[in-house]
């Protein structure tokens, strides 16, 4: 409803639910993007076509563990797992197989592999269009003859991904965060002795990559997915360095003025959760893969303000005393009883990562809801929002 009454997205308040003793406010842009959807369409559709041949993913579809069980239930491989871990040898997949390029896109290396044995790479290839533009934007960089910087996470497939098509047209380095940048700015400023570089730097820069000369002109790019504020504080970082070297009036031989590459979903998804960061509420509940990178950024935002819980289903509430939930900092999961205050009514933030269907933020709430003695009916709650929405007219 409110999807529909704002198609220029102008607002990003909160969708507030009240079922009397319990009152949840929910993100207004949260869940599935464009290209997890297309994603999970065509893998079915392969499926579907293609019932006697053995049908495999390069790496899971998205990081949602739900998602990713139900289509290997329905007889998809994955290849490898998402850190790059071999599970299917590549001596196992011959030419009449199908292989699905997953939405975070895949390195040359991998695609050429299949191209040698004869697969067909494109007749399901999932890549999002917003991961191409990202290869796109480092290409022209690499054309006016910048070393592209990317900002990601260096074992994340879209970084991979990302990282093998730029390092074929420019020196390229990949940097995980602000830290990490600081200790390549010092290179830049020639504060530290190159020979460390290799080392401290090993495995995230491209074949021939040299210090010294290649990191005179810059440009950054960024995994869709990360956080705005970090690529934008990492960029206006190297621009500073750059004048610090070269003068502001050199800098346009410098630096690339370029705005960030952060997918249309994942400024969606931190906007409305700076949102949900203006109210008072008693926790968050944040639902998405363990694995997931817009996710986590979700989690990281909301832990600034309240105290989060990051699940991956209703099933990790196991009581109304208990829950289980993941700690991203520490990669480890948690146990914590008596989360739910004793207090009327109780406010609940609740929003989701761009890999997480709808229906799981549907179940988590409805599992909450079951707690609260008096709560109000669905349809009720349902019926109040949608005409609290027309009241509120053109501007919801
Ligand atoms: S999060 Fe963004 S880049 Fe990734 S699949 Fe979704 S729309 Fe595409």
């Amino acid at each position: 409803m409110r999807r529909q009454r704002d198609l220029r997205k102008q607002d990003f308040s909160p969708s507030v639910l009240d079922f009397g003793p319990v009152r949840f406010y929910v993100a207004r842009h949260f869940g599935f993007c464009y290209g997890v959807e297309n994603a999970i369409e065509i893998s079915y559709r392969a499926l579907e076509e293609n019932p006697d041949k053995k049908v495999y993913l390069l790496s899971q579809m998205i990081h949602n563990q739900e998602v990713n069980q139900d289509l290997q239930s329905r007889g998809i491989q994955f290849i490898a797992d998402t850190d790059g871990t071999q599970f299917i040898p590549w001596e196992k997949i011959a030419k009449d197989d199908v292989v699905i390029i997953p939405a975070f896109g895949t390195t040359i290396e991998i695609e050429n592999l299949l191209l040698e044995k004869g697969v067909d790479v494109q007749q399901y290839n999932t890549t999002c269009p917003f991961v191409e533009k990202v290869w796109n934007r480092a290409g022209k960089l690499g054309q006016e003859s910048h070393t592209i910087i990317i900002h990601g996470k260096p074992n994340h497939e879209e970084t991979r991904a990302t990282f093998s098509h730029s390092s074929g047209n420019a020196p390229s380095i990949v940097v995980k965060d602000m830290a990490d940048a600081m200790q390549l700015g010092k290179y830049i400023l020639a504060e530290k002795e190159f020979k460390n570089f290799e080392k401290e730097f090993f495995g995230k820069y491209s074949t021939g990559f040299d210090p010294q000369k290649h990191l005179q002109k810059v440009g950054v790019v960024n995994q869709t997915t990360m956080l705005a504020t970090e690529t934008q504080e990492i960029a206006d970082y190297f621009r500073q360095l750059m004048v610090q070297r070269f003068g502001q009036e050199n800098i346009k031989d410098h630096f690339a003025d370029t705005r960030d590459t952060l997918c249309y979903a994942t400024n969606d998804n931190q906007d409305a959760t700076y949102q949900l960061l203006n109210l008072e509420a008693d926790f968050a509940i944040v639902v998405g893969g363990y694995n997931s990178s817009n996710t986590s950024h979700i989690v990281e935002l909301c832990e600034r303000k309240f105290t989060t819980y990051f699940i991956n289903s209703e099933s990790e509430i196991k009581s109304k005393s208990k829950i289980h939930h993941f700690n991203y900092h520490q990669k480890q999961k948690k146990i914590t009883n008596g989360f739910i205050p004793n207090k009327k009514p109780v406010n609940i933030i609740l929003t989701s990562g761009a890999s997480c269907p709808d229906t799981l933020v549907d179940r988590v709430m409805l599992r909450m809801v079951e707690f609260f003695e008096g709560a109000k009916p669905v349809s009720d709650v349902v019926r109040e929002f949608d005409e609290n929405i027309f009241a509120a007219g053109d501007n919801p």
